[in-house]
């Protein structure tokens, strides 16, 4: 039997702040370049369907970061929502693998599409290895390819060789996920992201980012983008209605339905039904309504640029060269929670 080995994720660790010498924090350069594309915010919108559908997408786009439309819908669909978001630079889809994902690839390269991402819940398999090699044999490098999900070096190694131009890191961390309840597997996230980007392509870090401050140091563990479901949950731009509840106390509050895609009622709506042979890997639920995405990308872009400066980070390839990381203890973890020992009532 191995021994096992250590994995730390965001609460973990702090980054160590160093010199700076740069004036204000608006002065970092925030964009990344990823497959001769460039970014203008290192933030991705997950291919959730309760988090990116058209609206979204455009949204994200209008900001410069990455939208990945979900595939939750036939082809001809997937096609018009493409369409409507008309944004082939910013706005990618996603695709299955096998006979649907090669097609829904194809309807969608000929409708203009240049970001493609192949995503499957275990990424570090054959079938992924097969389509993005079909891709690239299809379509050579006039297609960006992001593949995952992956957790370790092996994996994302793997997709590398198979042509993945992008790959996409995260098992078990998701907000609505319970992978590792379920299975027993998964990686920390943390650990996992410094792991998959020892490889030389570009790394998406995907799920578990609960605020700006994960997302800094999912950046300076390696990442070039992180992707958000979790934070844009519940935002005026996801699909879906607002759902009105009077709590006990009478008031009135406004939610948004948000939900793991292998939920038991994602997989029974896009499946007919949950075969018996499988379990929910994620969870159903109603969130907050939160008004625009906006004010949540302005956070973490908030965040991002003071963290930069934290430690004389020009650019955000520069985070991963100069930050350190220190592991922490559940006692340094309060600490840096706010904790006002008196107030006024
Ligand atoms: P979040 O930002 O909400 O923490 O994480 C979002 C990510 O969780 C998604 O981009 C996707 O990779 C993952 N995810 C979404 N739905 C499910 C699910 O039902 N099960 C699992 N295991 N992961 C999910």
């Amino acid at each position: 039997m191995l021994s096992p080995t250590r994995g730390l994720t965001f609460d973990d660790v702090l980054l160590i702040p160093s010199y700076n010498g740069i004036k204000s924090r608006n002065m970092v350069t925030v964009s990344v370049k990823i497959s001769g594309r460039t970014f203008g915010i290192p933030i991705a919108s997950s291919n959730m369907d309760t988090v990116t559908g058209v609206e979204m997408a455009k949204f994200i786009a209008s900001q410069g970061g990455l939208a990945l439309l979900h595939r939750f819908v036939s082809i001809e669909e997937n096609v018009a929502m493409f369409k409507e978001a008309g944004n082939a630079k910013h706005v990618g889809i996603s695709i299955g693998i096998g006979n649907d994902g090669i097609q829904r690839a194809e309807a969608l390269v000929a409708a203009g599409a240049e970001i493609l991402c192949v995503d499957v819940a275990h990424g570090h398999s054959k079938e992924v290895n097969r389509t993005i090699r079909e891709i690239r044999e299809k379509w050579s490098n006039n297609v960006m390819v992001v593949a995952g999900n992956v957790a370790t070096y092996a994996g994302a190694d793997y997709l590398a060789a198979a042509g993945a131009d992008v790959i996409k890191v995260g098992i078990g961390p998701g907000s609505v996920c319970t992978t590792r309840i379920k299975t027993g597997f998964g990686v920390p996230q943390l650990t996992a992201i410094m792991d998959c980007s020892r490889i030389d392509r570009h790394v998406i870090a995907d799920g578990g980012i609960r605020n700006p401050g994960d997302a800094v140091k999912a950046l300076a563990a390696g990442a070039d983008m992180v992707m958000l479901g979790g934070m844009l949950s519940g935002t005026d731009e996801t699909p879906g209605e607002i759902i009105e509840r009077t709590l006990s106390d009478g008031s009135v509050r406004k939610f948004k339905r948000f939900r793991g895609m292998a939920s038991r009622e994602a997989q029974e709506e896009f499946m007919g039904q949950m075969q018996e042979w499988k379990t929910a890997e994620g969870v159903a639920l109603e969130v907050t309504s939160k008004g625009s995405a906006r004010n949540v990308i302005l956070d973490i872009m908030g965040g991002i640029r003071s963290g930069m400066t934290y430690c004389g980070a020009q650019e955000i390839r520069e985070l991963k060269r100069k930050v350190q990381f220190m592991e922490i203890t559940s006692a340094a973890k309060t600490e840096g929670t706010p904790h006002a020992v008196d107030r006024y009532q």
